[in-house]
Parts: C-alpha cells; structure tokens; sequence
C-alpha cells in the first residue's frame, strides 16, 4: 500500500474549473482601480439586461496587463467597436470601416459609452430593438499597453491616462491580429451627430507591422474566438456569452 502523500492538494471542484490563464502567476493578484461606481452608468442605462446576454459589468477579474479587443458588430450599420482597458473599464470606440494597416488611412473612431471588461467575451447575438442589437463577432483580442517610445518612463497607466486625457493617446497591440503601434488622435469634442463623445482618428504608424495598401478589416471574416462568420453566428441564434456566467441552454459548448 503506497503512503499517503505528505502533503496533499485540496481537490478543485471540477464544475467550477476556470480557464487556465498562462499570464496568472502564483502572486497575489495585483491590485488595479475598479471602476468607479458610476463609470458604467451609461452602459447600463442604455441596457434592459433582462432581454440581451451583454453583461452588466463590476465582477471581472482585473489582470496584471491590460486586454483591448475589437468587435465586428452589425448593427443598424456594420462597424467595428475598438475597447482599450484603462482605469477598470474598456474605453470604446465605434470605427465604421474597421482597423487598417496602412499608415496613410486615418480611420474614424467615434468614441461610445465605457463598456464593462466582461465585454471582451462577447459574441452572439444583442436581441432585436434591444440598445445596439445586432450580431457580435470577436475579431481580435489581446494585451496592448502605452507606446514606450512615448511613454516618458511612465506606468502604462500613467501614460495611458495621459495620453488619453490629451487626446493623443499612443499605444501598442499584440493582439492575434493587429500588432505594433498606433495612434488615436482626437478630433474634436462632442456634440456632433447623434453623439455628445468625441471623434476620434485611429492610425497605425510606420512599423514592422504596417502595411501599406492593405485592407486587414476584408481579409479576416471570421472570429478569434469561434471560426465563425458573422452570417454563422447570426444564424445560431445564441447569445454567446463566455464568461463566468452558465451558458444559456441550447447555447454551444465552451469554448476550445
Ligand atoms: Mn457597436
């Protein structure tokens, strides 16, 4: 008969098995500003969370490094929605014809409403007459961070904030599809249109990740996270939502 083991490890709960994160580190989890308590009221307010599976937001974890990602989102029109996390919330912009990696095309971003970090797992379907209802694809994810060659020796944060604050804000994506450094330069302040945010430009500079003529936005279809299509997602009907929150029946199985 083997002797027990000295020391052995509490049995985790098999149902309530997270993802494996290969960025955690066995540290205590690094403190970072949630957001502050009327940081998503926007978000909220525009939401009946009774009718879309978009989260409501407060119950991410915060990572040590900060996540952006971009949606396609065909709503009353195709866009993409661009979120870069800072200060606990996803700041977000909506760009009509999607990122490019020509440095000479200066892509609009009108900047929307602070999403929730929960947002980033979002594909599916927002239902019908719901706020932004449509079909969501996750296009690219990622971590990004401030542009160092800007950054001035700051924290991330600090420059982020900084860099935001001014409307300049330069940053640096590795993401699985967009990489290298850009640039979101705001335009002016709102009102304009239906929007009282602010226009922005969103512009790749000149880097090993630039390319000029290309057109990135038409040459990936297909999601990040499931292969699908935008067709394909909205023909399964689900609400994709894949967070801590229990899958919907009828909705597909966890993710790979
Ligand atoms: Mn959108």
């Amino acid at each position: 008969m083997a002797k027990p083991g000295p020391s052995r490890k509490a049995k985790p709960d098999p149902s309530r098995k997270a993802k494996p994160d290969p960025t955690r580190k066995s540290k205590p989890a690094p403190t970072r500003a949630k957001p502050a308590p009327a940081a998503l009221d926007e978000y909220r307010r525009k939401r009946d969370f009774t009718k879309t599976a978009e989260p409501a937001g407060g119950t991410a974890t915060l990572a040590s490094t900060l996540r952006f990602v971009v949606q396609k989102h065909a709503a009353r029109a195709l866009h993409f929605d661009v979120r870069l996390e800072l200060d606990g919330v996803m700041k977000s912009w909506a760009v009509p014809k999607g990122p490019s990696l020509d440095p000479a095309v200066k892509r609009l971003a009108m900047q929307v409403e602070d999403h929730p970090i929960e947002y980033n797992t979002f594909e599916g379907t927002i239902p019908h007459g719901e706020y932004g209802g449509g079909t969501v694809m996750l296009w690219d994810r990622g971590m990004y961070g401030a542009d160092p060659a800007t950054a001035e020796g700051a924290s991330d944060d600090v420059a982020l904030r900084r860099g935001y604050e001014r409307g300049d804000l330069k940053v640096v994506l590795d993401g699985e599809r967009l990489h290298g450094s850009w640039v979101f330069v705001r335009t002016r302040f709102g009102p304009g249109g239906s929007s009282d945010k602010p226009s922005w430009l969103m512009i790749k500079h000149r880097d090993a990740f630039a390319k000029p003529g290309s057109d990135i936005a038409a040459e990936y279809m297909t999601s990040v996270e499931s292969g699908r299509t935008m067709e394909q997602i909205a023909s399964a009907g689900d609400n994709v939502w894949n967070s801590d929150k229990p899958a919907k029946p009828g909705s597909r199985p966890a993710r790979k």
